[in-house]
C-alpha cells in the first residue's frame, strides 16, 4: 500500500464576509514510501495547502488521506501531535528554528515531544547535525548562522527525529545557489537512506533533481510525471511506527522554558519588570503596614494610653487638701508627671490695655507636664508654676494685646496681680485653655466652702491601668469611692480599630497594584505570544499537543514571576526603609515577605500568562507557519 494516498480532496477556505477560496479541488494522488516527489506550480496554485493536510496540520474540507495506513485527521490533535512527531519531519521556507538559542536546541525539540532521554537524544541531535557538515556548530546561537546553515539544520532535525516522510516547502526560497544546491544533496541522501521527501519547489533546478514531478495549479492535478516502480527495490526504512505513549519530561519542559526566557532577553526583562513592581508594592504596603501598625500603637502608647485623670469634692469627708495631692501621685510608680487644677469662677482678667471675662484656674503641682502643655516661657522663668505666677493662653493673650514676655508683664485676675511667666501655645488634654489663664498656687482655695478638684496625670507607657487602680486609695484611703475616676479608655480596641483601617487601606491599594500588574503582564504576554507565531506552529508540526504549549508559556511567566519577585522583594525593602526612616518610624521586616513575595511573582506570573497560554495553545499550525 502506498505511504499516501489522496483521494478526492478538497480544501475550502471560508470565512465570514470573503468569498469561499477553493485551494484544493478534488486530488487524487499516491506517492510510495522511498518517493522523491517534487511539486511545482504558480503561487497560488494550493501546494502549500496539500503540504499541510499532508503533513496533517490541516484537513482536507472532503476527501480522505490515509497516511501509512492510518485515517488521522488533524483535528484529531493528540493523535496528529503525535503521528507528526513520529513520522513526518518538516523543512520550511522560514526555518523556523528557536532563535537565540543553540542549534542543539532546535534539533532537539522532536524528540523532546517524544519524551526520548536526554543521553539518545544528544547522540541523535549531534549525530544528524554531523551528517549535514555543522557538527561543530551544535552550540553556536541559531542567529548568528547563515541561510543555508539554518536550512541545514532544520534538515537535521528530520534526520535526528527519523521521519519517514520529509515534507519541505519551498526550502530553498530564502537561500543563495550555492546553499540551495547544498541543502537538495541533503535532502536527497535522506531520499537514498530510505526517507520519502516531497519538496515543493519553484525552482527549476530543484524539479530537475526530482524522479517524480507533479504540478499542480488552480487546485488541480494537472500533471503527474515520473511515478516509477522502482522505488520498490529501494532499502525500505522502519521508523518508531506505533507512537510510543512517553511524553515530554517535567525537568525537560523546565529547562525548555527558562532557556526560552533567556533567549528573548528584552522582552523577559520588560515583563519581569512588571511583575517586580507589583511585588514591590506588596512587599512595601505589607512592610508599611507593620510598621505603620506598630507606629499606631507607639501613638497611642504615647498619649491617649497615659493619661488618666480623677475628680473629687474637697466637701467629702478626709479627703486630701488639694496641695498635697501632686506630690503622693507624683510619688506613685508609673506616674511621670501629676497636677491638680481647680476650676475658678468667670472673672474679670485684664492688662493696662484690654480686660476679658474668662474662666482662670488654678494649678498645682507639675501642669506643664500632666495637661501635656507647650509652652514659651519668659527667658526668667524655669521649672514649676508658683504662686504669683501664671500661664496664659496664646489666644487670651493676643485678645489682651501682651505682645512680649521680656518686662516680666502682669495681669489681674479678679483683682489680684500674676507675672506671666509663660505663653500656653498648645494644649491637647484641656484644649480650651488657650483662651484662658492658669494661676499658680493660692492660699485661700478651701477658705469659701467645698471645692471640686481635678487631678490631671500622665503615666509611662502600659502604666496607665494600674496608676487608675490605685489612684482613689491614694487620694482618700478612706473612701475612695468617692474619687470619680476618669480611667484611660482601654485603648486596645480603638487601636485595633485604627490599624485595621490602615491595613484595609494598604491592602486595597496592594490588590490594585497586583491587579495592574497581571493586566500589564497580560498584554505583554499576549504580544509576545503574536510575535512567536511561527515558533508555536513550528513546534507543534513538530509534535507538541496544545497542553504542552500552554505549559511552556505558562512555566515562562512562573520563571519570570519569580525572578521578577525577587527583584521587587529588594525594591518592596529599599521603599521600606526609604519611607520608615523619612518618617522616623522603625522599620518592621518580616521573615514571611521572602516567601510572599515569590509566590506574589508566581501569582502574577501565572495569572498575566494565562490568558496568553491560552491563546498559545489554541493557536493553529497551518495558519502560523505561513511566512
Ligand atoms: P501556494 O502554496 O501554491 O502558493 P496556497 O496553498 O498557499 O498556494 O494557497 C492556495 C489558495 O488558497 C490561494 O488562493 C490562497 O490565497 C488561499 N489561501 C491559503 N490559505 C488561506 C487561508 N488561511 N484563508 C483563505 N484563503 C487561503
Ligand atoms: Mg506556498
Amino acid at each position: 500500500m502506498a505511504l499516501i494516498q489522496l483521494r478526492g480532496v478538497r480544501r475550502t477556505y471560508s470565512s465570514a464576509g470573503r468569498p469561499d477560496v477553493e485551494a484544493l479541488r478534488g486530488i487524487d494522488l499516491d506517492i510510495e514510501q522511498g518517493e522523491f516527489v517534487a511539486i511545482v506550480g504558480p503561487s497560488g496554485g494550493g501546494k502549500t495547502t496539500l503540504m499541510n493536510i499532508l503533513g496533517l496540520l490541516d484537513d482536507a474540507t472532503e476527501g480522505t488521506y490515509v497516511l501509512d495506513g492510518d485515517e488521522t485527521r488533524a483535528a484529531d490533535g493528540h493523535r496528529a501531535a503525535s503521528v507528526r512527531a513520529h513520522k513526518i519531519g518538516f523543512v520550511f521556507q522560514a526555518f523556523h528554528l528557536l532563535e537565540a538559542r543553540p542549534a542543539f536546541d532546535s534539533v532537539e525539540l522532536n524528540l523532546l515531544y517524544r519524551g526520548v532521554s536526554r543521553a539518545e537524544r544528544e547522540a541523535r541531535v549531534l549525530s544528524g547535525l554531523e551528517s549535514v557538515g555543522l557538527g561543530d556548530r551544535a552550540w553556536q546561537s541559531t542567529s548568528t548562522l547563515s541561510g543555508g546553515q539554518r536550512q541545514r539544520i532544520a534538515i537535521a532535525r528530520a534526520i535526528a527525529a527519523d521521519a519517514k516522510l520529509i515534507l519541505a516547502d519551498e526550502p530553498t526560497g530564502n537561500l543563495d545557489s550555492v546553499s540551495a544546491s547544498r541543502v537538495l544533496d541533503e535532502l536527497e541522501r535522506l531520499n537514498s537512506d530510505g526517507a520519502t521527501v516531497i519538496v515543493v519547489t519553484h525552482s527549476s533546478e530543484v524539479a530537475a533533481r526530482a524522479r517524480r514531478v507533479i504540478h499542480i495549479a488552480d487546485g488541480t492535478l494537472m500533471s503527474d510525471v515520473g511515478q516509477t516502480d522502482a522505488v520498490a527495490s529501494r532499502p525500505v526504512r522502519e521508523s518508531e511506527h506505533e507512537p510510543r505513549k512517553r511524553r515530554i519530561r517535567l525537568p525537560d519542559m523546565l529547562r525548555d522554558a527558562w532557556a526560552s526566557v533567556l533567549s528573548r532577553k528584552y522582552p523577559s526583562i520588560g515583563q519581569g519588570l512588571a511583575v517586580a513592581i507589583a511585588v514591590a508594592l506588596t512587599i512595601t504596603t505589607l512592610g508599611l503596614s507593620a510598621s505603620a501598625r506598630a507606629q499606631v500603637s507607639a501613638t497611642f502608647d504615647a498619649h491617649l494610653n497615659r493619661e488618666v485623670s480623677a475628680t473629687w469634692s474637697t466637701g467629702v469627708q478626709n479627703s486630701l487638701a488639694p496641695e498635697d495631692v501632686s506630690d503622693r501621685v507624683e510619688a506613685l510608680s508609673g506616674v511621670d508627671a501629676a497636677a491638680v487644677v481647680v476650676d475658678l469662677d468667670v472673672s474679670t482678667v485684664s492688662t493696662f490695655a484690654e480686660a476679658r471675662q474668662v474662666r482662670p484656674h488654678v494649678a498645682i503641682g507639675d501642669i506643664e507636664g500632666a495637661a501635656r502643655l507647650s509652652i514659651d516661657d519668659a527667658p526668667w522663668h524655669h521649672g514649676p508654676l508658683r504662686s504669683g505666677e501664671a500661664y496664659i493662653g496664646d489666644l487670651l493673650a493676643s485678645d489682651l494685646q501682651l505682645s512680649s514676655l521680656a518686662g516680666a508683664p502682669t495681669i489681674l485676675v479678679d483683682g489680684v496681680a500674676y507675672v506671666v511667666a509663660g505663653v500656653i501655645t498648645e494644649s491637647s488634654r484641656l484644649p480650651l485653655l488657650r483662651g484662658e489663664v492658669v494661676v499658680g498656687p493660692r492660699d485661700d482655695l478651701t477658705s469659701r466652702g467645698p471645692i471640686d478638684v481635678t487631678m490631671l496625670a500622665v503615666t509611662s507607657s502600659g502604666a496607665a491601668q494600674q496608676v487608675a487602680r490605685q489612684l482613689p486609695a491614694t487620694l482618700n484611703p478612706f473612701q475612695p469611692e468617692k474619687v470619680s475616676l476618669a480611667a484611660p479608655t482601654d485603648a486596645t480596641q480603638l487601636r485595633g480599630q485604627i490599624e485595621q483601617g490602615v491595613q484595609t487601606t494598604l491592602t486595597a491599594f496592594t490588590l490594585l497594584a497586583l491587579i495592574v500588574a497581571v493586566a500589564a503582564l497580560m498584554n505583554a504576554t499576549l504580544l509576545a505570544v503574536n510575535a512567536r507565531r511561527g515558533e508555536i506552529g513550528m513546534r507543534k508540526a513538530l509534535g507538541a499537543r496544545d497542553r504542552q504549549i500552554g505549559a511552556l508559556i505558562t512555566l515562562e511567566s512562573a520563571c519570570i514571576g519569580i525572578g521578577g519577585g525577587v527583584v521587587g522583594l529588594v525594591l518592596g525593602m529599599a521603599a521600606i526603609l526609604v519611607v520608615t526612616v523619612s518618617q522616623r518610624w522603625a522599620p518592621v521586616f518580616d521573615v514571611v515577605l521572602l516567601p510572599v513575595a515569590i509566590a506574589v511573582g508566581l501569582i502574577v506570573g501565572a495569572g498575566g500568562g494565562g490568558l496568553a497560554s491560552i491563546r498559545a495553545a489554541r493557536l493553529r499550525p497551518a495558519e502560523n507557519l505561513r511566512s
